[in-house]
């Protein structure tokens, strides 16, 4: 398969995902030959903002951010255009190459949205950085006006497969994430779309959820593991283990080899002294310092992990 440089299809994956844990460490290796083949030694680092916290009207299941449930996050108004820029030049300054700003909503005012394009056209005058935005469900209109004021990319995640989303998400449907994210990328804007494992899915969906994301062919895929938030539904939820959660990773390169595969939430409390191992098992990015409701470990740290393997950090 590297030879031929094919995506690895479902007959594959399949077997990859029961491959037993004994053979994992090949997988590992061959899943970071595949990203190197493609992506290089280059490492793509981020920063999330989250610009409007809590008091969500969505009830996603996994999310402390949902006015659902009786969580620890106390809902904060949207941030002014000077805290959008403020967060810019801090993540610049930290030595991030991305910078997403993201707000908890289902989908956009028209205030809301001319805010992120204030801020958007403020932040790419003054920073050299990569701006994506996460703004929930996303209409043509958003989509032409965020084009406008230079933002580079859009996530939006499909969370999981089509089969068991109604399991984490009520208030809106797979479709309606389906829409956007194709959305995004008629109008030409780089698609970021992933998910979290660790909800309660079985392997099936996990399958299923790589193989409608090389349908959708995202230029990034953030995967996240369940870190689950204490008053949300999938709060007791365990976590995934750290063979399982590299073994996903590796699984999403061979079937998307040329994307660019992010370490997003729940990195460091599902693979705790394995963060090493996690860059080697074929992602070329990260999120850095903290996940809108958690936090992460030091940058420092991380720099010091990618340096060590031999990434070069993306400006
Ligand atoms: S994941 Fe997003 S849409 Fe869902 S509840 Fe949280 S903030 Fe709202």
């Amino acid at each position: 398969m590297l030879e031929q440089q094919e995506p690895a299809g479902r007959e594959l994956l399949e077997e990859i995902a029961v491959l037993p844990a004994a053979f994992v460490p090949q997988l590992l290796e061959l899943a970071d030959e595949v990203r190197e083949l493609h992506c290089g030694n280059g490492a793509n680092v981020e920063v999330l903002y989250n610009a409007k916290k809590g008091g969500c009207s969505e009830d996603c299941n996994f999310c402390s951010q949902s006015a659902r449930f009786a969580t620890d996050v106390q809902a904060e108004p949207l941030s002014t255009v000077e805290g959008f820029t403020a967060a810019a030049r801090d993540a610049h300054r930290r030595g991030a190459g991305e910078f997403c700003i993201v707000v908890a909503v289902r989908g956009p005012s028209n205030k809301l949205l001319e805010r992120v394009c204030e801020a958007t056209r403020a932040i790419k005058a003054e920073f050299p950085l990569t701006v994506a935005v996460s703004l929930g469900i996303l209409r043509e209109e958003h989509l032409s006006q965020l084009l406008a004021a230079g933002v580079d990319k859009v996530n939006h995640n499909l969370e999981t497969s089509r089969r068991y989303f109604p399991d984490v998400c009520t208030t809106h449907t797979y479709d309606e994430r389906w829409a956007t994210c194709q959305l995004v990328k008629s109008y030409g804007l780089e698609l970021c779309c992933g998910g979290i494992i660790g909800m309660g899915e079985t392997l099936a969906d996990r399958l299923d959820f790589l193989e409608a994301l090389q349908v959708l062919g995202p230029q990034e895929v953030p995967i996240n593991f369940l870190n689950p938030r204490p008053g949300t539904p999938f709060g007791d939820r365990s976590l995934v283990e750290p063979t399982e959660a590299l073994r996903f990773v590796a699984m999403a390169r061979l079937a998307l080899p040329k994307a660019l595969i992010r370490f997003a939430g729940g990195r460091e409390v599902t693979l705790q002294g394995l963060q090493d191992l996690g860059m080697r098992s074929g992602a070329s990015g990260l999120v850095l310092g903290s996940y809108l409701t958690t936090s992460g470990r030091s940058d420092n740290h991380d720099f010091a992990m990618l340096e060590r393997l031999g990434f070069e950090v993306l400006a």
